[in-house]
């Protein structure tokens, strides 16, 4: 089968850190918990989710930092040292490296199937698609 050979790449805003990924791709969802919202600084987390054994850095490991949250049983955040954008970071039990979609670099054949915590979304979240769209920057 071909799609065995399957790699995705993927790197932080500065570029010095990047990463590849073998194979399929797991999960897929977006999250709207309180600490994904933290770490991404954003209304929610989009979060695909690989093996370990999937997952290898290709290039400025030692500018990954790591936070590990005291209480989480999961929850960790990994970021570029040098520009700090959130990069894939391994779960606390070992068991899966969450992968943060917009680090990606290639277009994805699989979309986003859910919304996890969603009851903990922020309180103004709005549904994008509810909202007007613009290409670029809307004209002033
Ligand atoms: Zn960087
Ligand atoms: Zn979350």
């Amino acid at each position: 089968m071909s799609d065995t050979h399957t790699i995705n790449t993927g790197s932080c805003l500065c570029g010095s850190v990047t990463y590849e990924i073998s194979g399929h791709l797991g999960l897929f969802q977006y999250c709207h918990c309180s600490r994904c919202r933290k770490t991404t600084g954003s209304a929610f987390a989009a979060n695909l989710f690989v093996a370990p054994t999937q997952f290898k850095w290709m290039q400025g490991e030692d500018k990954v930092g790591r936070y590990e949250l005291a209480n989480a049983k999961h929850f960790a955040s990994a970021f570029c040292t040098q520009c700090g954008s959130n990069l894939p970071w391994l779960t606390k039990t070992g068991k899966a490296v969450v992968v943060p979609a917009g680090t990606l670099n290639e277009t994805l054949d699989i979309a986003p199937k859910a919304n996890t915590f969603y009851a903990s979304r922020a309180p103004w979240e709005k549904c994008v698609s509810e909202l007007p769209m613009f290409d670029e920057l809307p004209a002033r």
